[in-house]
C-alpha cells in the first residue's frame, strides 16, 4: 500500500468541500451518477470504435445503502480506471484556470454560480463523507484492480484490489447524522429517490436502488430529453439537464428544440446560457456540442457542430444516419454535419432576433454577455453578415428620451438618421470616454449627427470587412474626409493659413502625409486622421504589437 499526497490545488478544493461551502449537499450524488454514466458511455464507445471485448448487455448504475454501517455505495460496470489513471484523475486537478477559480471561490463563499462553473465532481463526496473508498478495474486489463481511499485531508492511499470486477465502486462513509438540524439523512430511501429523480432522471442508463436481499428498483425514467416533445418536459427537467452538460448553475436564458425528418434526420436540444463562462475568451476553453448517434453518446465538445463565435451555446445533437464509428477527422468533412451546423446557426440567430422583439430584457442580457463573441462571426462568416448585424447592438452618442445612454441596433440608428445623411457613422477606441472626447467627434456632435461608439477589440477588425448595413455604408469618422458639408472641406481656401500649413507640412514631413484645413473641429486646434483606406491607429498599434 502506498500513501500519496494530493496536488496543492486538489488539496485546496478538498478543504473547501470538507468545510462545506455548498449549501446544497445533495449534488454529490448527481456528480457520482454523472461520472458513472460517463464511464458507461466510454465502455460502450470503446467496444464500438476500438473493438474492445466487453459485455455491454446490461450497463447500469447501482446505489446501495447500509443504514447501520452508515455507508452509501455507487457502483457502475463501465470503463473503470487503471492505477495510474486513479492517481492522475482523482489526485490532481488538471483543468485550466483552476487556481484562478479557486481564489475567487474562496472569496465568494456562497456563490453557487462560481462553484457551478467549476464542476466539483468527485470531490463533492467529501461534503457528506469523512472517508471515501474507490475500487476500480479498467475494462480490457488483466489481473487486479485498484483500491483508493482518503479522508480528504491531504493524503490518499492506493493499493491493489485483487477481486475487483470491471467498473468502479465508490463507497462513502457518511458523516454522523446531525440530529439537530437535518430533516433527512442520506441513508433514507426516499431521499435517495428524490435526488435521483430531481437531478438524474434523464440519464440514459438504469439507476437501480439495490437492497441487501438483492431486490432492485429502477429510479430514473431514462428518457432522452431531446427526443421528447417540448410540451411534455418541464422547465425544471430542462434546467437539470442543462446543469448536467454545462456545469452552469444559472438557468439558461433560452432553450431551443430542433427536429429534422426526411433524408437526413436529427434532433437537437440547445441552450443559450444566461451568463458568459469565465473562459469565454480563453483559447483552451471547452466548446462545442455533445454528439449522439441514435441515442448513443459519441463525443463531447464537438466543435464541428457549431462555429467558434457561437461557442457559448451548449447542447446535444442526435443524428440518426451517422456511423457510430465516426471520428473527429471524418466529422470535419462530413456533408451532413456541415448541413446541421448551418441549420443550428440559423436557428440560434433567429432565436436571438425573436428575443429582441419579444423579450428585450433577455436580449439585452444576451448581448451584454455574448455580443463580443458574436461579433467575431462577422469575420468568420461573410454569408451571415446580415443576420448577425441584425441582432447586434452598439453604444451610441444618441441619448434616450430620459437623457440616458442605451445601446442601439443598426436598424434603429438608420431610422434616426438626419435628412440627407447617407452613411452610418462610427468611431472606434478603447473606452467610451476616450471616444466621446476624441476631437473627431466635435463637428459631428455640433451638427447633431449620431455616432456609434465601438470599444471592443474585435470592433477594430470587423468594421474593415463589413461594408454596409441595409444599403447604408458604415463609415469611420476618423478616416479620410467625411463630407459633412459636401466637399467644402477640400475647397476650403487656405486664406491666411497658407504659410502656416506650409510650415507645418515641412516640419512634420516624416510623420504626416498632408496638413490641411478642416471643418471637423470646433474647439480643438488640430487632429490626426487616416486616409480612407489606411488602417486605424488602434489596428496599427495591434499589428505593431504582433510584430508585423
Ligand atoms: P469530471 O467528471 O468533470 O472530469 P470529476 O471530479 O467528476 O471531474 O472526475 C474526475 C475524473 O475521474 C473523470 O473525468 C474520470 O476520468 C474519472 N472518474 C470519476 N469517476 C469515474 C467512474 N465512475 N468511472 C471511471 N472513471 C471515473
Ligand atoms: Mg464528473
Amino acid at each position: 500500500m502506498e500513501t500519496l499526497e494530493f496536488q496543492a490545488e486538489a488539496r485546496q478544493l478538498l478543504q473547501l468541500m470538507v468545510h462545506s461551502i455548498y449549501s446544497n449537499k445533495d449534488i454529490f450524488l448527481r456528480e457520482l451518477i454523472s461520472n458513472a454514466s460517463d464511464a458507461l458511455d466510454k465502455l460502450r464507445l470503446a467496444k464500438l470504435q476500438d473493438g474492445l471485448e466487453a459485455d455491454t448487455s446490461d450497463l447500469h448504475i447501482e446505489i446501495e445503502v447500509d443504514a447501520e454501517a452508515r455507508t452509501l455505495t455507487v457502483r457502475d460496470n463501465g470503463i473503470g480506471m487503471t492505477r495510474d489513471e486513479v492517481v492522475e484523475l482523482i489526485g490532481t486537478i488538471a483543468k485550466s484556470g483552476t487556481a484562478e477559480l479557486l481564489g475567487k471561490l474562496k472569496e465568494a463563499k456562497e456563490s453557487p454560480e462560481l462553484i457551478g462553473q467549476f464542476g466539483v465532481g468527485f470531490y463533492s463526496t467529501f461534503m457528506v463523507a469523512d472517508k471515501v473508498t474507490l475500487v476500480t478495474h479498467k475494462a480490457g486489463t488483466e489481473g487486479h484492480g485498484t483500491r483508493w481511499e482518503s479522508a480528504g485531508e491531504g493524503t490518499f492511499t492506493i493499493d491493489d484490489a485483487p477481486d475487483a470486477p470491471v467498473g468502479t465502486t465508490i463507497t462513502l462513509h457518511l458523516r454522523p447524522k446531525d440530529e439537530d438540524d437535518a430533516l433527512y439523512d442520506y441513508t433514507d430511501e426516499w431521499k435517495i429517490k428524490e435526488i435521483v429523480k430531481r437531478y438524474s432522471d434523464f440519464i440514459s442508463f438504469p439507476i437501480r436502488k439495490v437492497s441487501g436481499d438483492g431486490e432492485a428498483e429502477t429510479l430514473n425514467s431514462m428518457k432522452a430529453l431531446w427526443a421528447r416533445p417540448r410540451s411534455e418536459v418541464t422547465d425544471e427537467e430542462y434546467h437539470q439537464f442543462y446543469r448536467h452538460i454545462s456545469h452552469d448553475w444559472t438557468d439558461p436564458l433560452e432553450i431551443i428544440n430542433m427536429k429534422a425528418e426526411g433524408t437526413f434526420e436529427y434532433e437537437a436540444l440547445l441552450f443559450i446560457p444566461a451568463r458568459a463562462p469565465h473562459d469565454l475568451f480563453q483559447r483552451d476553453a471547452r466548446r462545442g456540442l455533445q454528439l449522439y448517434v441514435k441515442r448513443v453518446f459519441i463525443m463531447d465538445d464537438s466543435k464541428e457542430l457549431i462555429p467558434d463565435y457561437l461557442r457559448f451555446v451548449k447542447g446535444v445533437v442526435d443524428a440518426a444516419d451517422l456511423s457510430l464509428n465516426i471520428s473527429r477527422e471524418i466529422l470535419q468533412q462530413d456533408r451532413h454535419i456541415q448541413m446541421i451546423r448551418r441549420r443550428l446557426v440559423k436557428k440560434v440567430l433567429s432565436t436571438i432576433k425573436d428575443l429582441m422583439g419579444g423579450n428585450p430584457e433577455k436580449y439585452a442580457t444576451f448581448w451584454r454577455e455574448f455580443g463580443r463573441a458574436v461579433k467575431e462571426g462577422l469575420l468568420a462568416e461573410p454569408d451571415n453578415h446580415k443576420p448577425i448585424l441584425e441582432i447586434a447592438s452598439f453604444a451610441t452618442t444618441a441619448l434616450t428620451t430620459d437623457g440616458g445612454s442605451e445601446p442601439t441596433t443598426l436598424a434603429a440608428y438608420v431610422e434616426r438618421m438626419k435628412e440627407g445623411q447617407e452613411e452610418i457613422y462610427f468611431l472606434t477606441g478603447e473606452s467610451r470616454s476616450q471616444v466621446e472626447n476624441s476631437p473627431h467627434m466635435e463637428a459631428f456632435q455640433a451638427e447633431g449627427y449620431e455616432v456609434l461608439i465601438l470599444t471592443d477589440p474585435v470592433d477594430e477588425v470587423w468594421v474593415d470587412v463589413v461594408p454596409e448595413f441595409d444599403g447604408k455604408k458604415l463609415r469611420s469618422i476618423a478616416r479620410g474626409t467625411v463630407d459633412l458639408k459636401k466637399d467644402e472641406e477640400e475647397k476650403q481656401p487656405e486664406g491666411d493659413f497658407g504659410p502656416l500649413l506650409g510650415f507645418l507640412t515641412e516640419k512634420l514631413d516624416e510623420r504626416v502625409k498632408e496638413v490641411r484645413l478642416s471643418h471637423r473641429l470646433t474647439t480643438s486646434a488640430a487632429c490626426l486622421v487616416s486616409d480612407a483606406d489606411d488602417i486605424t491607429p488602434a489596428l496599427e498599434k495591434m499589428y505593431r504589437a504582433m510584430g508585423q
